[in-house]
């Protein structure tokens, strides 16, 4: 009867209790369970678990607490950060590799740098001995010994509980009994001296915030000095070489707090991409502007391209009619000159000869305008013979109808005295020979 009353006052007294909010820090080296107890405590499978890069924050009830524990890295570079989250922290968990005998030194080392800190000194300090599934992991006592735990905790007036334990033995209700003892053993003690550690705690942390914007007070100075500087050497520097500072770009000065919560320097961020975007639109429809009235320009320029083209076309057109035309009155004089040379009428021949070197100049004169082949030479025998002057070799050039003046070597109309056709020329190849044809 009397134990069910004093467990009834008990219980109202607990019930009496207000919530209470606890901050505890998770440390060890890297490697040495961590993430895998923190993850058991949650509920969650703590196999397949990356070791901790930075840290991770859980939260959970037990009882009157709510509890947050704070999964610190315990890489080498990342240590230092432990210290941010001693002020706050009511107590430790230290997590041991136990199977990991090589990193005892290490880790007696880095237990003992946490344990002297002020922030830390006289704080309750659970160490695990994880790993005690694996193969050749010290014993309690072994472990113990091995970090001189005794002497740590009696130098930094530490209360201390050591439990051997596996972090992926099970987790949530099937967690490992050790470590759900080994967190109520931690609380329980936190829960004894809870007032006494509140008020450290707050007066830490005041602390701890005090000398954090200190820090960044003394850092923004710091850079203030550092830009002045600069800038004053710039000006030294500009007056030597006599250039003005004020032309310029002017480096963007922040005025005000330099640590701006992440989210401001986001809008901030974003704002200039937004400008700088805008500026670039703005940029290119210019471009845009500025290339179509370049496109109209195009435009004209090819219908003036295309208009001298087809003026081109029509010169080429005259000059083919006319070089034809030309040519059959060539042929045409041509024929009258072997008739008058044949006849012997000199005046007809040196009327004719003048009618077609001016003919020939004519044509010369139209094509002048154009840009002949080099080698185009047009050949105008000042008297006449029934050869035709040489052809002009290149583009357009008439050298068909002429070829066709040239080829029937074998059947010249040359015509006798009295009109009658004479007989054709004969063409005596030499035997085997490439060389020139002989007119026999
Ligand atoms: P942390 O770097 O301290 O966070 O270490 P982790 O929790 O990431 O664990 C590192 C490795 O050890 C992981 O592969 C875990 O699965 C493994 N591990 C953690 N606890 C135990 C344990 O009790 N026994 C065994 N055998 N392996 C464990």
């Amino acid at each position: 009867m009397y134990s069910l009353m004093a467990n009834c006052c008990n219980w109202l007294k607990r019930w009496r209790e207000p919530v209470r909010k606890v901050t505890l820090i998770m440390v060890g080296l890297d490697n040495a369970g961590k993430t895998a107890t923190v993850k058991g405590i949650q509920g969650e499978s703590p196999e397949d678990v990356a070791p901790t890069v930075g840290f991770s924050k859980i939260d959970l009830k037990q009882g009157r607490f709510e509890v947050t524990i704070f999964d610190l890295g315990g890489g080498k570079r990342i240590r230092g950060i432990w210290k941010n989250y001693y002020a706050e922290s009511y107590g430790i968990i230290f997590v041991v590799d136990s199977s990991d005998v090589e990193r005892m030194e290490e880790t007696k080392e880095t237990m003992s740098e946490v344990l002297r800190h002020p922030k830390i000194s006289g704080k309750p300090v659970l160490v695990l001995a994880n790993k005690q599934d694996k193969e050749g992991a010290l014993a309690e006592a072994d472990v113990i010994e091995c970090l001189s735990l005794e002497k740590l905790v009696n130098e930094h007036k530490c209360l201390c509980q050591i439990e051997p334990c596996s972090a992926i033995m099970g987790y949530g209700k099937k967690i490992d009994k050790s470590i759900k003892k080994g967190l109520l053993w931690l609380l329980h003690i936190i829960a004894k001296d809870f007032d006494v550690l509140h008020e450290r705690i707050q007066k830490d942390t005041a602390e701890q915030k005090a000398a954090e914007e200190q820090e960044k007070r003394e850092r923004a100075e710091r850079v203030r000095k550092i830009r002045e500087e600069r800038e004053q050497k710039e000006r030294e520097d500009a007056e030597r070489e006599g250039r003005n500072i004020s032309d310029e770009g002017e480096s963007e000065i922040i005025t005000g707090n330099p640590f701006q919560p992440i989210s401001a320097v986001i809008t901030e961020n974003e704002k200039k991409i937004e400008k700088e975007k805008k500026r670039q639109r703005e940029e290119s429809e210019k471009d845009t502007i500025i290339l179509k009235s370049q496109t109209n320009q195009e435009q004209m320029d090819t219908q003036s391209l295309k208009s001298q083209h087809s003026t081109d076309c029509r010169l080429v057109e005259n000059y083919k009619s006319a070089s034809t035309q030309g040519l059959e009155h060539e042929d045409e004089n041509e024929q009258q000159i072997s008739e008058s040379f044949d006849s012997g009428d000199n005046v007809t021949l040196n009327s004719e000869t003048e009618s077609s070197k001016k003919k020939a100049k004519k044509l010369k004169l139209k094509r002048s305008h154009r840009v002949e082949p080099v080698n185009t030479e047009e050949t105008i025998s000042p008297h006449p013979t029934p050869v035709a002057p040489l052809a002009p070799v290149g583009w357009e050039t008439p050298k068909v109808n002429r070829i066709r003046k040239l080829e029937p070597l074998g059947e010249t109309r040359r015509n006798d005295f009295y009109g009658k056709p004479l007989p054709p020329l004969t063409m005596r190849q030499k035997p085997n020979s490439d060389s020139h044809d002989v007119i026999s």
